[in-house]
């Protein structure tokens, strides 16, 4: 498997030939500053998807990843997998999920088809190490990366930008790696204290917490911008892990298989029936992987895009106009890890949409990159999204406090904001012929002030957690200036 850019200029200058997988697993962004995706998506039969069915989660990673990971022997991958998904590692769910199931599924409302209900369930994301659905993607690329850089003898310099879990997802994955330092930008005082907590109280040598003055979008402008010089980049070996990352794409398409598996179980023998999954969206690198598991065959029929206030994408599936918000626009939400104005992996969905017409993405990022918007309404390709199977909705703080109040009432669950906003827009979306999954991307314990304002009570917490708020702290604050993130780069690597 070789990768293309979304830009169109691959093969690039140091590849005579597109890349593989491991040349392009520690780089960032194409070159041509697009995204990579496979030149084509792999298909998957019916009767392997009915073979598929009864892996356990690493081997069914194994075998989605294996079709897009072509360039490392197949034992050690396996190997290299099997050892990520663990129950020790996702271990971390409510006391009452089945222990040693990597993505529980769990039913709010089964289907029933005497009276013609398609089923209502969350699919428990949340059970790694930083209990958000990043870990999912971040452990196996803290073990691609040790892979990689081991055989090669080479280091990396991790930078990258978070809204809350992004940062530590990829701390938890990096830290004590041997070949890995992480710079992590994140927008001050925008996060929970629990997820400054989680980040800020690493005091791991490799670990380095950069807060910035600003918003989620301004750390991620200064990554880019850092990431553009080449000359800096190339001498500090930076790379990557923020959600353009192929790999953390790739390893998020498992999860779908998945929980289409769960969810269909005893449906029916035949692999056709469908299911709707709802995607709380913000970088659009989850939906992505959807979109991708649908591409390559799995039977999703609707593929729910759920915002908060920061409303960019759905918008743009109701409207076909694509208006990235400046930071000033952008809310502080009460779903943080959502409150994003320009997404980046949607480019990769534009390509597709496009048909794969590079020059033409190249056309239309030429206008969001100059802080401008675009407009496909009056295109055939706006006709197009119905084929793709996205529709979209939006909620907002009201919306969630009243989910969280009703789902924990109705079901006894408690979920978190972000899951509230999928669970909202899911369930104003549902239909009687399949399934709706809801995919939950964090634990409440993340987001313990609104769980105590909806409910008046905390969420439990995972015993290893407790008082993590109290620890000492370690992060520099600085305004929103790429110099500044340079000079720490250089003072701490020298
Ligand atoms: C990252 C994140 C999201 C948004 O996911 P994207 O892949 O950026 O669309 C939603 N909820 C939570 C809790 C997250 O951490």
């Amino acid at each position: 498997m070789r990768y293309v850019s979304t830009r169109g200029s691959s093969p690039d200058a140091q590849h005579s030939s597109a890349p593989t997988f491991t040349e392009i697993l520690l780089g960032g962004l194409a070159p041509d500053g697009g995204l990579y995706l496979p030149e084509s998506y792999p298909q998957v039969t019916a009767s392997e998807l009915a073979q598929w069915r009864r892996l356990s989660y690493a081997d069914l990673a194994f075998a989605v990843l294996g079709r897009f990971i072509t360039d490392i022997p197949p034992a050690d991958l396996q190997a290299l997998i099997r050892r990520t998904y663990t129950p020790q590692v996702y271990s971390n769910g409510r006391s009452d999920s089945p222990a040693g199931d990597i993505t529980p599924l769990r039913w709010l409302e089964r289907p029933n088809a005497a009276s013609g209900e398609g089923g209502l369930a969350i699919l428990e994301l949340s059970n790694g190490p930083t209990l958000a659905f990043k870990d999912m993607a971040m452990q196996l690329l803290g073990n691609l990366f040790e892979y990689v850089l081991a055989k090669r003898g080479e280091q990396i310099n991790i930078l990258g930008a978070t809204s809350g879990d992004t940062g530590s997802a990829a701390e938890y994955a990096m830290r004590g790696k041997a070949g890995v330092h992480v710079f992590m930008l994140s927008p001050h005082q925008r996060m929970s204290a629990f997820q400054r907590a989680q980040m800020y109280s690493l005091q791991d040598d490799n670990i380095h917490n950069i807060a910035v003055r600003g918003m989620f979008d301004d750390a991620q402008d200064i990554v880019k911008a850092v990431s553009n010089d080449h000359a800096f980049k190339a001498r500090y070996k930076i790379g990557a892990v923020n959600s353009i990352n192929w790999a953390r794409v790739a390893a998020q398409v498992v999860y779908y298989f998945k929980g289409y598996f769960a969810a269909t179980e005893g449906l029916g023998d035949s692999e056709d029936q469908q299911v709707a999954f709802a995607v709380p969206s913000g970088n659009f690198g989850n939906i992505c992987a959807g979109h991708i598991a649908r591409m390559m065959g799995l039977p999703i029929g609707r593929l729910v895009l759920a915002t908060n206030e920061n409303d960019v994408l759905d918008e743009f599936f109701r409207s076909g106009v694509y208006r990235p918000r400046a930071t000033g626009e952008t809310h502080a939400t009460s779903s943080p890890s959502m409150d994003i104005s320009k997404a980046s992996n949607f480019e990769r969905f534009v390509f597709d949409l496009l048909g794969r017409d590079a020059a033409m993405v190249r056309k239309l990022w030429a206008e969001v990159d100059a802080g401008r918007s675009f407009d496909l309404s009056a295109t055939p390709f706006f006709a197009r999204l119905p084929e793709f199977a996205f529709v979209s909705g939006n909620s907002t703080h009201a919306d969630r406090l009243q989910t969280i109040r009703q789902t924990f009432a109705t079901y006894g669950v408690m979920i978190d904001t972000h899951t509230a906003d999928g669970l909202k827009v899911g369930s104003e979306l549902r239909s009687a012929d399949m399934p709706m999954i809801v995919l939950e991307t964090a634990l409440p314990a993340k987001f313990e002030e609104t769980i105590v304002e909806a409910l008046g009570r905390k969420p439990e917490r995972p015993a290893g957690l407790q008082g993590i708020e109290d620890l000492p702290q370690r992060v520099e604050v600085i305004d929103v200036s790429v110099d500044a993130v340079k000079q720490i780069i250089e003072r701490q690597l020298g």
